[in-house]
């Protein structure tokens, strides 16, 4: 008997219709003779509801009462589904993040989990029956209520496989599974069969939507497969693994792109040692992740600094900065949340040189304008001009080769 571990989205229990045809799924799995752990988020659009009903109270709500609000649609979820199951036979029981011991740090709204005591959850399914748990929420030392991030069913559902050392992870969702781009802008993209943990990574990071990033880093620490799958139709969807030989001989995987970030410049700031941390120490020390960063010369004695964050924190990031630029005596600040971040994925970029070029090339040709370049072992990013993502996603698909034209 298999332990499988199920993961349905939002839009996956998007109705009460939706809940009985997962209720359905579950039911056939179980009819195969397997142990079901199902990980389900709040229904479609229910998160952003819970969120607007807050900003109608309070500008800025305490994120430690905005995670007892939000992590209620959750609640919701794993009621319904398990008087379904309940309903069409068979035996169920739901669990909020707390009750299974789901443990996390305090950083509400963005908590990790620190760890899982499974206890609960075996007992339950010794008994035979399916457990279904909330995702996205987990409990702090002192008791408090937190919440994972937006999308953080998905991590959920691996750390619960993991707790339990479940024999499979699938994640369902409302697309098939991971593709060479978003098929919104490429309609040329293709699924991908297999991607490994590392290349889902920098898929993940920069944009493609499907998975939590935080799930995919949780996954390959423990060495656990996930499968992500259509919760609508039949198909074997991607599998995320571990990496093999073959998978580097695969040139580029896919090419991401990222719409949610905005770049700031401070101008004119003394060239000395110490001036990239006193500018980025209390940009981290408000909890805001900076992506890209460059550094240019300005005149003999100064440089400017340019670095990108989310979108959301663009606001509290510049306030923060024009701080900066006033004690270090910079000439200023300015910023554009009117970008996009561009990049091709790859593990076969190890092995292959002139990605770059071609990359560059291939852009320069549409008459896309780079703003800033970034690099690991297996990406590649470039920042552009918000209006040419569309036109350098679909340029970049097929120079490398990945559109699909059967
Ligand atoms: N309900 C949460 C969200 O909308 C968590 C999740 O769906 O994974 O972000
Ligand atoms: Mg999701």
């Amino acid at each position: 008997m298999s332990l499988i571990i199920q993961k349905y989205g939002g839009t996956s229990v998007g109705s009460v219709e939706r809940i009985q045809a997962v209720a359905d799924k579950v039911l056939a799995a179980r009819a195969k003779g397997h142990q079901l752990v199902v990980v389900v988020s709040a229904m479609s659009g229910e998160t952003d509801r819970l969120l607007a009903l807050s900003r109608e109270v309070c500008e800025q709500p305490r994120p430690r009462e905005l995670d007892v609000l939000l992590s209620t649609g959750e609640q919701v979820t794993i009621a319904l589904l398990s008087m379904a199951l309940e309903a069409k036979g068979c035996a169920a029981v739901s669990f909020t993040g707390g009750q299974v011991c789901i443990l996390t740090d305090n950083v509400h709204n963005k908590a990790r989990i620190t760890n899982i005591d499974a206890e609960r959850v075996s007992t339950s399914l010794k008994e035979g029956k399916v457990v279904v748990i909330a995702g996205f929420q987990g409990i702090d030392e002192n008791g408090n209520i937190t919440t994972l991030g937006r999308g953080g069913t998905d991590t959920t559902a691996v750390a619960m496989a993991a707790a339990l050392n479940a024999d499979e992870c699938h994640i369902y969702t409302d697309v098939d599974g991971v593709y060479t781009a978003d098929p919104r802008i490429v309609s040329k993209a293709q699924r991908i069969d297999r991607i490994a943990y590392e290349e889902m990574l920098e898929m993940a990071s920069l944009g493609s939507k499907v998975l939590q990033i935080r799930s995919v880093e949780f996954a390959s620490k423990y060495n656990i497969s996930l499968r992500v799958l259509s919760t609508f139709e039949d198909g074997l969807g991607t599998l995320i693994t571990a990496e093999d030989e073959s998978m580097e001989q695969v040139l580029i995987s896919g090419i991401a792109h990222n719409r949610d970030e905005a770049k700031l410049t401070i101008r004119g700031v003394p060239d000395t040692p110490g001036i990239a941390s006193r500018i980025l120490g209390p940009i981290a020390a408000a909890n805001i992740e900076v992506d890209m960063i460059i550094q240019d010369i300005g005149d003999e004695k100064s440089a400017n600094f340019t670095f990108t964050v989310h979108r959301n924190d663009y606001q509290t990031a510049m306030t923060i900065l024009e701080g900066t630029a006033k004690e270090l005596g910079a000439e200023g600040v300015d910023g554009d949340d009117r970008i996009a971040k561009i990049s091709v994925v790859g593990l076969g970029m190890r092995s292959h040189a002139g990605i770059a070029s071609q990359m560059f090339a291939a852009l320069a040709e549409e008459g896309i304008n780079i703003q800033m370049i970034s690099t690991s072992e297996i990406k590649i990013s470039v920042v552009v001009d918000d209006k040419y993502l569309e036109l350098g996603v679909r340029t970049l698909h097929s120079t490398f080769g990945l559109d699909n034209d059967s």
